[in-house]
């Protein structure tokens, strides 16, 4: 059976995303590979393929637990054999797992690097033939990385203690250099296939707000998405819980997850997200590692993340399934304070030494005023997005929220001027640089306590700005940094103008403002068009594959997607060979579920 086959007849898909084929090619030639792609990119795939494609087993090492029973048991739906083995399993099951490895049932087996610890493991590994082993998540690997794992550092050691060498396959969509060649170097990756690809998410809609409400806006935000499900992230445990009860309140179905509950009713406020019985997940980033929800309609975050990885890990959980999905951001000035205080006390780090630590932190402090640029710039999101990954773009998406965004441009060559010089004169009073604050405070003539002890109501540009409110100064500020003219320094967020700023000091460049006007909703349109899936069609086949989750007892999504629903809403197949044509239908899948659904396609 060719990759094509194997891609239709178990997956149901009828074409490869980017970057896959070549993966998989690379990986049946028998070479070694790393695919650095965004999450929901469709890393498994390429080593799903070639584990049904290549004799005996593939090992597949990837970090949580909780995600390698959903990946299994979809594995299974498809009529692939997969098992895994972890600590957390039963010792009965446990056995009849490793008596199917040994009688050479499974293609593929999820372990957690923590397995390859285990003697008996080992021994086990040590009577297979092992043709590919896939390391998910490689990442994991390298103390640059957001979730530095030792036990990945053995995984080299056993792949070395092997009979026989097998092709090594490995992933992440984390996208600095040091964490690259960290995986390269320390699992040993022979002169691999490198390839990066898909950071692009065309379904996915990006926007920035900085509302005066955040609840407000965010409380309205979840009522015109309805019942679609998305999750709400927080930087704080605290917020969290108090988000929730007000959305509860407001008649919202919401859960909750964070580090400080309880196992058990983590797991339970997972599972009630998981198959739909609560739309919204307000949590911290401790929720989401194991998170292969597909039908995540958008994710909004209620706080600024530290990175830029963070965030569009987090954000990128919206739309897995394809189908348009929206990511937004609450922004205030509230949330560099807080972002700065768990940068300052994560706590990560503490086997490291006082030097490398000091590294790790400046490092944390560059990235996190990479995102804040984000949050600021008037220009194209998802473009500032694709630069920070090192993937060329076109100039605008047009389908983010500063692409749809009119702006109005205001002259503000005399206050970028008095700006300017006002931090000059500044610096050269104290003979350093200060933060925004005081620089704002001086230009707006404040007569408090600290500006007059340091002098600085004597300078020349004090009060220049005093009709001028704080905000409009910081838009001001903002609009500077922006253009290059200003930039903040990491380490102690002083405010320091640039080299470029002599164009508009001495040599009259002008600089203009510009303003967002904030985008008007878009009318749906009157009539569907032709290709538009019918929605009450598309409603009733939800509802058929509700009953059967629950008969099956799986995540309704593991059935079909969202995405598939809807090519099936919209061809509207009469028999099974036209049902195959639908986009995530393949052939095991057709014929446990095919009758069900043709059915309720008559019946409408
Ligand atoms: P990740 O890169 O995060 O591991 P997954 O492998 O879980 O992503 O894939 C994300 C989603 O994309 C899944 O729902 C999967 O079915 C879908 N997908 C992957 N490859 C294809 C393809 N070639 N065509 C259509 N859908 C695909
Ligand atoms: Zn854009």
């Amino acid at each position: 059976m060719d990759k094509y086959t194997v891609n239709h007849q178990y997956f149901g898909h009828s074409t490869f995303r980017e970057g896959q084929e070549q993966l998989i090619d690379g990986i049946l030639s028998g070479q070694d590979s790393f695919g650095i792609m965004p999450t929901g990119g469709g890393k498994s795939l390429c080593y799903q393929i070639p584990a049904l494609m290549l004799p005996g087993l593939t090992l597949v090492i990837s970090p949580l637990i909780s995600l390698m029973k959903d990946q299994t048991s979809a594995l299974a739906e498809a009529g692939i054999s997969a098992a895994y083995l972890n600590s957390a399993m039963e010792p009965e099951e446990y056995q009849w797992v490793r008596q199917g490895v040994r009688d050479g049932k499974y293609k593929l087996l999820y372990i957690a690097p923590e397995r390859l610890d285990n003697e008996s493991f080992a021994g086990l590994m040590q009577t297979q033939n092992i043709s590919l082993i896939a390391v998910d998540e490689a990442h994991c690997i390298s103390q640059w990385g957001q979730d530095f794992r030792p036990s990945y550092r053995k995984i080299a050691d056993f792949v070395d203690a092997l009979p026989h060498r097998p092709v090594l396959a490995t992933f992440t969509a984390t996208a600095t250099e040091e964490v690259r060649r960290d995986v390269i170097d320390l699992l040993r990756l022979r002169h691999p296939n490198v390839l990066v690809t898909g950071f692009d998410r065309p379904n996915l809609y990006f926007e920035v707000r900085q509302p005066k409400d955040k609840t407000a806006e965010l409380l309205s935000l979840i009522r015109e998405y309805h019942d679609r499900c998305g999750i709400v992230y927080c930087a704080t445990r605290n917020k969290v819980e108090q988000l929730c009860d007000a959305l509860c309140r407001a008649g919202i179905a919401a859960t909750r997850y964070h580090a400080g509950l309880s196992d058990e009713e983590r797991q339970h406020s997972q599972d009630d997200f998981q198959f739909d019985r609560k739309t919204v997940m307000v949590a911290t980033n401790a929720f989401g590692m194991g998170i292969d929800k597909s039908n995540v309609s958008y994710v909004i975050h209620y706080n600024m993340p530290k990175s830029l990885e963070a965030y569009y890990q987090e954000a990128g959980r919206a739309g897995r399934d394809g189908t348009p999905a929206d990511c937004v951001l609450l922004y205030s000035s509230g949330d560099v304070v807080t972002a700065r205080h768990l940068i300052e006390h994560s706590g990560d780090g503490a086997d490291l030494s006082q030097e490398d630590r000091a590294t790790v932190r400046t490092r944390d402090l560059r990235r996190l005023e990479q995102m804040i640029g984000y949050c600021k710039t008037t220009h194209c999101l998802r473009g500032y997005l694709l630069d920070y990954f090192g993937q060329s773009h076109t100039s605008a998406c047009g389908n983010c929220g500063n692409c749809k965004s009119e702006y109005t441009r205001q002259d503000m060559t005399t206050q970028a001027q008095m700006i300017l010089s006002c931090i000059l004169r500044v610096k050269a009073r104290l003979g350093f640089y200060v933060g925004s604050g005081l620089i704002i405070d001086v230009l707006r003539g404040s007569k408090n306590q600290r500006i007059r002890s340091l002098g600085l109501d004597q300078l020349s540009t004090y009060n220049l700005l005093n009709t001028e409110s704080k905000d409009n100064i910081q838009r001001y500020l903002d609009r500077l940094t922006e253009l290059g003219y200003l930039f903040t320094e990491p380490e102690h967020r002083t405010l320091r103008i640039t080299r470029q700023s002599d164009e508009v000091l001495r040599r009259g460049k002008t600089v203009e403002l510009t303003k967002k006007v904030l985008p008007q909703p878009t009318e749906p349109p009157a009539e569907p068009s032709p290709q538009a899936p019918d929605e009450a069609l598309f409603q009733a086949l939800k509802a058929v594959r509700s009953k059967l989750a629950q008969t099956e007892q799986v995540p309704a999504y593991i059935i079909f997607s969202n995405a598939t629903l809807q090519d099936m809403a919209r061809k509207k197949p009469q028999t099974m060979a036209q049902l195959l044509q639908v986009s995530g239908v393949g052939e095991v899948k057709a014929a446990r579920y095919g009758e069900i659904f043709l059915n309720a396609i008559n019946r409408e």
